[in-house]
């Protein structure tokens, strides 16, 4: 029965080896290297020669567990499971981002080892890796305490160190569930029962006396998970119902090496240094109010002026790019939406609508109809386009509670939103120079990581989009020509359209590589024949309009937040919500500085005099706290020299100046938006 198979290489060899033979004997035969780099192997199969089909009758329980999986797609195997049919195969280093999850899922089985070593009462639920690493379901019923985890932790570095092989075994179904019923194990019981059918053979993994139901793949042993920390634990039902047992789930994370492990916390540790949610109560930035509701911030003064400067920033940029800016009301008569699609296609994210004596009004989630009518307003000519309204447009989306975060995910927002109404021949050059404006804005607010996306419809959701497929594909097809047109690189998605076409999204990453959209520009034939929006051409018939969408620097919340962790609320100079500290050493010097705050503010400048009766050290040390750029202290020298004497956020005391010199500076920084001070 020992037939000979045909395994394909990505470098397009073909191997001819006995059946039975490993993707690791392989990788043992092109290089011993090669083999202790492979985490696991992708499997696809080789499709239209039917040479495999001969195999099918060996009934292993390998074959079974084949019949199982999708056929024709790739998977991912054990390094040790043996090859029975003609395959394509890739052996999965580190270099290859599957391979992670592979390490993370085997951390998991690493856990439930030294939790059952320390803790043997305990039963087990499910050990899934995640977006950032993996956490197992335990049921005990003493909770873990701190101590408790600590001993786990060092209990996976005594497994790791064992470098126990990860061996699969296979048991009847019925035994298996008899086992577990008997142990008591009622997870494994419910999870064997859902997700393997009667009759089959179940599929298990041991690593030394610890043995767990599981399809695969792992590791080829318990030393390759290099890197491994519990996170934390939380609390939850099993199956998500109160009449359950709760479980404790432990979360950890696993790399490659202690080193990305390391990185991984210090990013972590960053993440918490920037959270915007921390920082804007810290700096008194914004609040939320239990009496307001959630997900509606309530902007403090301070959080207010970095609101106002970031709105007159691009108020002002927008009127040398010929837009023109209007205001419309928050709310309409909800059949607007309905003539527009929204309520069709968006109103679950909309908040309901009000009964009002013979109207019903809806908040608006978008400024697009208000800006369509007042287009409409007039007759069009050619010759008036593109017409560019612009707006600070209030917009209200019903987000679950569970999502909303500080100011980065509300239910109230003021987006920076544009309408370019323009003739067909006009779209490249508007949309081109609406990407130049969002690049010289991102400049300007330094910001540097940004990527691209083309957000496509979903073909398998399409009742979410407006049914229309000859416009969809003119859709994509201008934006992928402005885009290449630009040489910007970028990725697809489907799924992240607006419901009325495609777009280009500008995507910005948190310190923990999490990607939010920012900025959009949308190219839309559907709203101006939806509105039957008009101009006039040169040859004097009606034409029909094009709409560009596009929101440079997205809604003030989410960019305040962004701002805030990108600067870890140490704000450029002229971006800071106070720029200038000013601290008199001691009372008889509180004139001059009265002075010279009122000669800094006159000259434009946003200052705060800490007058109180304290140590100079102290009262440094609280404007400080605040992130405040500059910090000038007086004293009987200053004072006499008509001087101030300077310290730079970040970099200490940079002895005296002439205060006439300290504004030049300061002007200067304002000036050119400096992020140095
Ligand atoms: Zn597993
Ligand atoms: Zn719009």
């Amino acid at each position: 029965m020992s037939s000979a198979i045909k395994i394909h290489l990505p470098d397009g060899s073909v191997r001819e080896v006995p059946a039975g033979t490993t993707p690791l004997d392989i990788a043992n035969s092109i290089s011993p290297r090669l083999a202790a780099a492979s985490v696991v192997a992708r499997l696809t199969p080789v499709s239209g020669d039917g040479a495999g089909s001969a195999n099918k009758a060996d009934e292993s329980a390998e074959a079974a567990m084949y019949l199982a999986e999708q056929a024709g797609a790739p998977r991912l195997v054990d390094m040790a499971t043996p090859l029975t049919e003609d395959t394509k195969l890739e052996l999965v280093t580190e270099r290859d981002p599957e391979a992670l999850k592979v390490v993370r899922h085997s951390a998991a089985h690493v856990l439930a080892t030294a939790v059952l070593e320390l803790f043997p009462e305990t039963k087990l639920g499910h050990g899934p890796a995640t977006e950032s690493g993996f956490f197992y379901d335990f049921y005990r019923e003493q909770p873990f305490t701190p101590e408790d985890l600590a001993a786990i932790e060092a209990k996976m570095a005594e497994v790791i160190a064992r470098n126990e092989k990860f061996v699969r075994e296979y048991e009847p179904r019925e035994q298996a569930l008899a086992e577990f019923d008997r142990d008591g194990d009622f997870m494994k019981t419910h999870f064997v029962t859902k997700f393997t059918e009667p009759g089959s053979q179940v599929s298990f993994y041991r690593n030394g006396h610890f043995v767990d139901f599981c399809r695969g793949p792992h590791v080829p042993s318990t030393g390759r998970v290099k890197a491994a920390k519990v996170m934390s634990i939380s609390g939850a039902y099993w199956l998500g119902s109160e009449k359950n047992p709760q479980l404790q789930r432990i979360y950890g994370t696993a790399f490659f090496s202690k080193k990305d492990l390391d990185e991984y916390l210090e990013r972590l540790e960053d993440a918490k240094r920037r959270d915007h949610r921390r920082l804007g109560k810290e700096l008194e930035l914004f609040t939320v109010s239990e009496d307001v509701g959630a997900g509606l911030p309530l902007w403090l003064p301070k959080g207010a002026t970095i609101r106002r400067l970031l709105e007159e920033y691009i108020l002002d940029l927008e009127r040398k790019e010929g837009y023109e800016h209007v205001y419309t009301p928050d709310l309409a008569k909800v059949d607007l939406y309905i003539r527009s699609g929204h309520w069709a296609h968006y109103h679950e994210d909309m908040f309901p609508p009000m009964d009002l004596e013979t109207e019903k009004m809806v908040l608006r989630p978008m400024n697009c109809p208000h800006h369509i009518l007042i287009y409409e307003s007039k007759p069009r000519s050619y010759r008036e386009l593109p017409v560019k309204l612009a707006e600070l447009g209030t917009m209200y989306r019903w987000e679950r509670s569970g999502v909303l975060s500080g100011l980065s995910r509300v239910r109230c927002m003021t987006l920076n939103d544009a309408h370019i109404f323009c003739t067909p021949e006009q779209i490249k050059e508007e949309f081109s120079k609406v990407m130049k404006l969002v690049e010289r804005a991102y400049r300007d607010l330094g910001i540097t990581q940004y990527s691209y996306r083309l957000s496509l419809r979903d073909p398998a959701n399409k009742e979410k989009y407006v049914d229309n497929d000859a416009m969809w594909e003119l859709g994509e097809q201008v934006l992928r020509d402005a885009m290449n047109g630009l040489g910007l690189k970028y990725k697809e998605a489907r799924g992240e359209a607006a419901f009325y076409g495609p777009k280009v999204d500008i995507q910005l990453a948190d310190v923990m590589g999490h990607e939010e959209t920012y900025s959009t520009i949308q190219v839309d034939f559907h709203l101006p024949s939806q509105f039957g929006l008009e101009y006039t051409g040169a040859d004097g018939n009606k034409h029909r309009p094009v709409m560009i969408h596009r929101g440079v620097i997205s809604t003030m919340e989410r960019m305040t937040s962004y701002l805030i962790e990108l600067y870890a609320g140490a704000f450029p100079f002229w971006l800071a919500p106070i720029q200038v500290g000013l601290v008199p050493i001691s009372e008889r010097h509180t004139e001059y500085a009265t002075k010279v705050k009122a000669e800094l503010q006159a000259a434009g400048f946003r200052v705060e005099l800490d007058a109180r009766n304290e140590k100079m050290n102290a009262k440094i040390r609280d404007l400080a706290n605040q992130k405040i750029p500059y910090i000038l202290v007086f004293g009987d020298k200053e004072q006499e020299a008509g001087a101030v004497s300077v310290r730079t956020r970040g970099k200490g005391d940079q002895g005296a100046m002439p205060l006439a010199d300290f504004i030049a500076r300061a002007k200067g920084l304002v000036g050119s938006m400096s992020t140095e001070l």
